[in-house]
């Protein structure tokens, strides 16, 4: 299908009240599984490329790869930079032909990412994609209990609606008490947060750090008003495990465990597609 952005799926997603994953990818076996998923399962989705591929040798390589997948889906996919670090990086993914970018400034002063962001949104909608942004600063889960634990960083509701206004941002990511990577100790959600949040802006709204969540703390969210999740880390965790099994067999084999990483991305793809209610929602 033709590359566009994923805003009007995410409206239809936030109308209808089911999220659409956003899956992280860094090479060719996971995309190839992701991509497995989403045509199994008829879903919509995005499949994401950090920002920091752009301090790594050949990101035009891996854009074209991921963008050529795309391309050839029959279900509607975006390709979105995730956490862009900067301007810069969000004008190299749209140069690379990425559908919609996320710019993360959730780390500067409110006002300064209010002025990056807004940029940002000119230049993506000059060209037809959307931008995220985040507020609130979703952390590191290996910290989680020095701040997502006693509630530190998370989305200061009085500022959402002046937010969202001042950048014209097209969807948020919120700090409602997740973290990246993996936890330590069990993380714990803010729906009445969340709820506050959902209230006050009419944006699609989007967690990150979903890795590590109870089924049921996904179904909550997403009945909050959760549009867009972000899953990388349980990807990664499910490969490396299969690989580590895989690897003392006696018919090991390199093509064998470049199935094995497909695989293990395909078999949680499909687990996240069926959770967040994504499944069949590619067509009508
Ligand atoms: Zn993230």
């Amino acid at each position: 299908m033709p590359l566009v952005s994923i805003l009007d799926e995410l409206k239809k997603a936030q109308a209808e009240g089911y999220a659409l994953p956003c899956f992280d990818t860094f090479e060719m076996h996971g995309t190839l599984g992701i991509f497995d998923a989403l045509e199994a399962k008829r879903a919509p989705a995005m499949v994401g490329l950090y920002s920091g591929m752009f301090d790594r040798p050949h990101p035009r390589a891996l854009a074209d790869y991921v963008r050529a997948m795309a391309e050839e889906a029959t279900v509607p996919v975006s390709i979105i930079l995730d956490h862009g670090a900067s301007f810069e990086h969000c004008m190299l993914a749209l140069s690379l032909g990425f559908s919609d970018v996320m710019y993360d400034g959730s780390q500067l002063p409110l006002e300064e990412n209010i002025a990056n962001t807004r940029l940002i949104v000119r230049a993506a909608h000059a060209v037809g994609a959307a931008v995220e942004a985040e507020l609130g600063h979703v952390g590191r889960g290996a910290e989680y209990q020095r701040f997502g634990g006693q509630g530190k960083g998370f989305t200061d509701p009085g500022a959402v609606e002046y937010f969202v206004a001042e950048t014209g941002v097209d969807f948020l990511a919120v700090a409602v008490g997740t973290a990246h990577g993996l936890y330590e100790g069990d993380p714990r959600l803010d729906l009445e947060l969340l709820g506050q949040i959902r209230q006050r802006v009419d944006v699609p709204l989007v967690l990150h750090g979903g890795s590590g969540l109870s089924e049921e703390q996904f179904r909550a969210a997403i009945a909050a008003g959760i549009s867009k999740v972000n899953i990388f880390t349980d990807l990664a965790v499910a490969a490396s495990a299969r690989l580590i099994a895989a690897a003392g067999a006696e018919d090991a084999s390199y093509f064998g465990m470049t199935r094995t990483i497909r695989e293990a991305f395909q078999e949680r793809c499909t687990h996240y597609l069926d959770l967040f209610g994504a499944t069949g929602k590619a067509e009508g």
